[in-house]
């Protein structure tokens, strides 16, 4: 394990670019350093100090990065050392134990929100899957490993980094195991009762879009007796969950075969026996297919991709939100639910709120929202990073 150097390289700000740092944001973007200080090295805690050579943070070096500095911390007095490291990961693992009595697929560490920039750690049963997308949790990857070894008793751990994420970091893509032994193919979970198989090395993410457990369970409870259209549906979370809630029938779609093939096999690990069609389709192709078959559906998931990457797609993307709000709008019953997401961090919850309302207006119907949706609360969001918050969604009931 690498040590960070006892003397301290440092981060000299320039005047008017220490705002944020003292408004604990963690991020020290290319543009607000002045001077570098000393040599550090790739992930090499260094001292934020201000344009007049005040302490602003502890923060990890990312000299390839647009964000050259990620803060550990605000307090002088602190030490990043494996201890420090220890310890905001045994933190974070025991503020999740509450949700274990729910399920055995949790995010354990997420990043900025736990202290620990860059990290991401889900946990699938005993399986962990770690991604390390910056150059200060890079450097303290053993640490990082052996402590989670030890607050979570798990002993299989591989790495799923986010290629693009290490890219902008400087660093080679990676994946593989470090600990133990290789994730099963898949992974079976068990979530509020339903039972979903993780696909760890291949599948979206980590495997499985755990943020969505909360809103899964809203549409397990809202779904007895109902006919269930679920777009994008991916392995069939939501699809799962509503048959479990006791939908009458479900239609899912997405372009994945392999996807689909996946969550058919779930829907039979389940025993879930309600009628279930699985549509290898494009969504906007297939909403426009289903009104030409006069299908109707008294509840609909819409869990698109992200379509907006960036703040440059935000109108391409709010046109496509539109398009598809629209149509499902068109396919609803009276009295029935729509469940409509967006996972842009570039969409902003009013902006999305805005979107969906003017598709409530062009198809012409009634509709109120019945409340917001969000990532459950193993995905938090650090109160002064408003960046963290990325998956918003609506509970709309037609009139
Ligand atoms: N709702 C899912 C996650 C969605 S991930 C869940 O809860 O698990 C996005 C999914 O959309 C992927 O499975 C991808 O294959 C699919 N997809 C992307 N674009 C699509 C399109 N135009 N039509 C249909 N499926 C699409």
């Amino acid at each position: 394990m690498t040590l960070p150097a006892e003397d301290t390289p440092a981060l000299l700000l320039r005047r008017g670019k220490e705002r944020s740092l003292q408004r604990r944001h963690p991020w020290l973007y290319a543009s607000g350093v002045e001077r570098v200080l000393g040599r550090p090295e790739s992930g090499q805690t260094v001292r934020l100090l201000s344009s007049e050579g005040d302490f602003l943070a502890w923060a990890a070096f990312s000299p390839t990065s647009q964000i050259r500095a990620r803060a550990w911390s605000f307090r002088e007095t602190e030490r990043i050392d494996a201890g420090w490291i220890a310890e905001r990961v045994a933190q974070a693992v025991a503020r999740r134990a509450p949700l274990a009595a729910r399920s055995n697929a949790l995010r354990l560490v997420f990043g900025e929100a736990d202290l620990l920039p860059g990290l991401i750690v889900d946990r699938y049963a005993d399986q962990l899957v770690l991604q390390f997308t910056a150059a200060g949790v890079e450097r303290w990857r053993e640490a990082i490993v052996d402590a989670l070894v030890a607050a979570t008793g798990c002993r299989d751990v591989y790495e799923r980094s986010d290629a693009a994420s290490r890219e902008r970091e400087g660093l080679a893509p990676r994946e593989g195991v470090l600990r133990g032994q290789a994730p099963a193919a898949p992974v079976p979970v068990v979530e509020d009762g339903v039972r979903y198989g993780v696909d760890v090395l291949r599948g979206h993410k980590t495997g499985f879009y755990i943020d969505q457990r909360d809103n899964r369970a809203q549409v397990a409870a809202a779904a007895a007796g109902r006919s269930v259209l679920n777009c994008f549906c991916y392995t069939g979370g939501f699809t799962l969950a509503a048959l479990r809630g006791g939908a009458r029938e479900a239609v899912s779609i997405d372009s994945s075969a392999d996807a689909l093939a996946h969550a058919r096999a779930q829907q039979q690990a389940n025993g879930l026996t309600a009628p279930c069609e699985w549509r290898e389709a494009n969504v906007f192709d297939a909403l426009k297919q289903l009104q030409a078959e006069g299908r109707r559906f008294d509840l609909i998931v819409l869990d698109p991709p992200k379509f907006a990457p960036s703040v440059k797609h935000v109108e391409k993307a709010a046109r496509a939100y539109k398009e598809i709000n629209l149509k499902a709008l068109r396919l609803l019953t009276t009295g029935g639910l729509l469940f409509t997401f967006s996972c842009s961090g570039a969409i902003s919850v009013d902006m999305f709120q805005k979107v969906v309302a003017g598709a409530v207006f062009d198809a012409g119907v009634d509709a109120q929202m019945l409340g917001r949706l969000q990532a459950g609360e193993d995905h938090p969001m650090l109160m002064t990073h408003p960046e963290g918050e990325y998956l918003k969604g609506l509970k709309v009931l037609r009139l």
